[in-house]
């Protein structure tokens, strides 16, 4: 998870079908965990603990570590391994606690990407910009991915690896996962592949439980790994015998660079895409984060860089994206941008990471200045929108009062069938009184 914020953000839309790590997140701090508190399973762990004196395992549990042993021995993982790792564990049963991350208000867009591109990470970046050169040289060299997105990546994900250390958020993995496969019932089969996951690489010899340290649903070291991609995407990038995403970041950064080309589809020397300006006679329907035109086919309708400068690269395939609606910045998508998102199914997320990268490369604020004046609806108000949307056949992604991609999304395409104009998906006071307007 993004470990400057040790609780669940919310996130929109999956880039990827595989479950990732923070789609997983999303639905465990929502009817998840519910699900797993009314569980007679969940509830039975918690008066478990809770009747324990300490931090020893429940009998429930020991018959479960029982039962699950000939699994982790048709994965090959050696029973000498899973006996005296599985021995050792203490189930996290805080990983059933109910999502309390719930925001009592909107976060704009501008609100979340400024927070995570301040001064101190870009300074930072820079730092490790130079600190870690032969290594980006390096990195670039081998898979082509940009050492200042890269940067920005591992910004958000560990503070730099601050996180990785800090023992604050942090909690033993193993204790987590085996708490989640044996009693969270709704992706229970996600969670045993990612305990089978974690095994494996204690018997590989990678690491320890002890230095298996970690989100509460397991996600690992300078770049977050889940078990799954430490396992499937990893690079002893140091030659040390061990993959490893703690310690120096030579592993973790060459491995997630390797996961945006193999699994994100990232293209070597092409930029994440453009910040740029619209014509006035736009249709604001066209940049719904799904038409895809070459740039050049952009161009020829009036899109502009926001900078004035040449696209680069007129054949690449571009969407273009109003985060913020016509009033806020435009922004032209091409592949990188989806390969940075890959890693995480968030597009704000992802237009983080690269904002953040470019100021670390020296760019600055964007050009177009966010919104920032605009009144957001409330909670309720987006509660109220999303449930004439719904009643209506638009899918908003629930009514949860959170204007998150699926939610524009409708409001765009409910613009689009009335005829509202713009119909740029901006979730804004005029958009929900022409909805109670009928
Ligand atoms: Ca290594």
């Amino acid at each position: 998870m993004p470990t400057s914020h040790p609780t669940a953000p919310s996130f929109g839309g999956r880039f990827d079908a595989r479950p990732t790590r923070r789609a997983v997140l999303v639905g465990l701090t929502t009817s998840g965990l519910a699900a797993c508190a009314s569980n007679p399973v969940g509830g039975s762990l918690r008066a478990s603990a809770q009747e324990a004196p300490g931090p020893v395992a429940s009998e429930e549990f020991r018959t479960w570590v029982g039962t699950f042993r000939p699994r982790a021995l048709g994965r090959g993982v050696s029973a000498a391994t899973y006996d005296r790792v599985m021995n050792a564990v203490v189930p996290e049963t805080s990983v059933y606690k109910s999502d309390k991350s719930q925001p009592e208000t909107q976060e704009p867009i501008w609100r979340y990407v400024d927070k995570r591109t301040n001064e101190y990470n870009v300074t930072t970046g820079k730092k490790r910009m130079v600190e870690y050169s032969a290594l980006w040289d390096r990195i670039e060299a081998r898979y082509g991915v940009d050492r200042y997105t890269l940067c920005g990546l591992w910004g958000l994900e560990s503070s730099f690896g601050d996180l990785v250390i800090s023992t604050k958020y942090m909690k033993p993995v193993m204790n987590c996962l085996a708490a989640l496969a044996w009693g969270e019932p709704r992706r229970r089969t996600y969670w045993e592949a990612e305990l089978l996951n974690a095994l494996v690489i204690v018997d590989r010899g990678w690491a320890e439980p002890s230095e298996m340290i970690g989100s509460w649903a397991g996600a690992m070291g300078h770049t977050q790994w889940m078990p799954e991609v430490w396992l499937n995407m990893g690079v002893d990038f140091d030659g040390d015998g061990k993959i490893n995403p703690f310690g120096k970041p030579d592993d973790a950064l060459a491995g997630t660079a390797r996961y945006l080309v193999e699994r994100g589809k990232w293209r070597r020397g092409e930029p994440w895409g453009y910040e740029v300006a619209l014509p006035a006679k736009f249709d604001a329907g066209d940049a719904d984060l799904k038409t895809q035109r070459t740039l050049a086919h952009w161009a020829n309708l009036g899109v502009r860089r926001a900078d004035g400068e040449a696209f680069g690269n007129t054949e690449a395939v571009a969407r273009l994206w109003l985060p913020a609606g016509v009033n806020g910045p435009c922004f032209a998508l091409t592949q990188n941008f989806w390969a940075v998102k890959s890693y995480n199914p968030s597009t704000k997320y992802a237009l983080a990471i690269c904002h953040l990268g470019d100021k670390i490369r020296g760019k600055g604020a964007f050009i177009h200045p966010w919104p920032t004046q605009e009144r957001l609806l409330s909670l309720t108000e987006t509660q109220e929108m999303q449930e004439r949307l719904t009643a209506m056949g638009f899918d908003t992604g629930g009514v949860d009062g959170r204007a998150g991609e699926k939610t524009q999304q409708a409001v765009q395409a409910w613009q689009k069938s009335v005829g509202m104009q713009p119909a740029d998906g901006y979730p804004s006071d005029k958009v929900l009184e022409r909805l109670r307007g009928g």
